[in-house]
């Protein structure tokens, strides 16, 4: 894997980008939840896959995290170590790593609620210093796992709580903006220990989302929901998305970080990996096209040797055939037209893809053997 792989910047932006740049750079950043929220409804078929990265920088052109060799130490115990990464305004960023990688370490170290051993970091903005934690937590979010509420008090109470504690002056209205984005108004006067797992895990989102953060750090936001719970999470997560905020997901549910997140990085002590899912497959693996056709091939060396942009071939026992290609897109016709003048009967012609799940296995099982030699 090259270096821009294990230490990537963020990807070029694109003309739109500008007029976003801009109005971020206004200042207007923050006014992503003035936006009237849509009905969970509206996307009940889950969150669509990002498909589009927008790393935007903010006001003085810097990104809303910018994280340089930064490691973390317990006494001789290294949390993480020499971590690098930059997110941009607007990007939903995924955390992936095994157990005891250092991910909660991480996103408490970038909190301010504990102190880097050595490199930097700046957050919203702002260099992670000791001086600077009350400025930096003013300008974040930070949803644990668990959502820690009052469960005597309602919903509406938990809120006014947390308002009152961030000093927030219109916390009346800031309360109904963020109840109405994860579509819990009707529930505002329920008490929280009244609600599902699922609830209390949207009544945390709201209280997350309270002080309008330039930088929403979510910790495992999924942890120990059902299905149905976890799809809403994922489409309020989606729809937050949608409206440009700046997300730090720390996740072990690769399906949800493929789905939710524009780019993700993989830690175990150190950074494995960043990179959009669909790159990292790529970097990682060789691509292939699927070839079934009704009947096997007579002589299939004599159809796919040679063909511009296979690489090799093999049949798989159960039967299709496996194409190694550097470009599926420009292999498959030449594969059609000779399959075609073979006289085969063509049922499908498709690219394998590898999941982030493949991409995350490899990397972590890389590191297991090293450890065993
Ligand atoms: P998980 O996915 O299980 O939550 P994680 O990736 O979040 O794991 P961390 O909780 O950040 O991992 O822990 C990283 C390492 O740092 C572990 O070895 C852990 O034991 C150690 N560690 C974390 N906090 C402390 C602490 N306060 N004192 C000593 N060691 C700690």
């Amino acid at each position: 894997m090259g270096d821009d792989a294990a230490m990537p910047r963020r990807a070029p932006s694109r003309p739109g980008h500008d007029v976003m740049r801009s109005l971020r750079s206004a200042g207007a950043f923050r006014q992503h939840l003035e936006i009237t929220p849509e009905p969970a409804t509206q996307v009940a078929g889950g969150a669509d896959p990002v498909t589009d990265t927008p790393p935007l920088d903010g006001p003085e052109g810097k990104p809303a995290l910018v994280v340089e060799h930064l490691t973390k130490r317990f006494g001789d115990r290294v949390a993480f170590d020499d971590v690098s990464f930059e997110v941009g305004y607007g990007e939903v960023f995924g955390f992936l790593g095994p157990n005891g990688a250092g991910k909660t370490t991480t996103v408490r170290t970038l909190g301010t609620l504990i102190a880097p051993s050595s490199g930097s970091a700046i957050v919203a903005g702002i260099p992670v210093t000791a001086k600077n934690g009350p400025a930096i937590r003013a300008r974040i979010s930070l949803m644990p796992e668990s959502p820690g509420l009052y469960l005597r008090l309602t919903v509406a109470e938990n809120l006014k709580c947390f308002a009152g504690l961030y000093q927030l002056a219109d916390a009346r209205y800031r309360i109904d903006r963020a109840l109405q984005a994860v579509n819990l108004t009707d529930r505002a006067n329920d008490l929280c220990g009244s609600l599902s797992k699922g609830l209390r895990q949207r009544v945390a989102l709201a209280r997350a989302l309270l002080n309008d953060p330039a930088v929403l750090f979510l910790d495992e936001p999924t942890s120990g929901l059902d299905p149905v719970a976890t799809r809403e999470v994922h489409d309020l997560i989606a729809s937050l998305r949608e409206r440009g905020v700046t997300i730090f997901l720390t996740t072990h549910r690769l399906e949800e970080a493929e789905r939710l997140c524009h780019r993700v990085a993989i830690l175990n002590t150190t950074l494995r990996v960043v990179g959009r899912p669909a790159e990292l497959r790529e970097q990682l693996f060789t691509r292939y096209l699927e070839v079934r056709v009704r009947a096997a091939l007579g002589d299939p060396g004599r159809v796919f040797n040679g063909l511009p942009d296979v690489d090799s071939w093999a049949q798989e026992p159960s039967g299709p055939y496996r194409l190694a290609v550097s470009d599926p897109d420009a292999a498959a016709p030449a594969v059609a037209r000779a399959l075609v003048n073979a006289g085969a009967d063509i049922l499908s012609i498709a690219e394998s893809r590898h999941s982030l799940e493949d991409v995350y296995l490899k990397l972590v099982d890389e590191d297991v053997e090293a450890k065993r030699r």
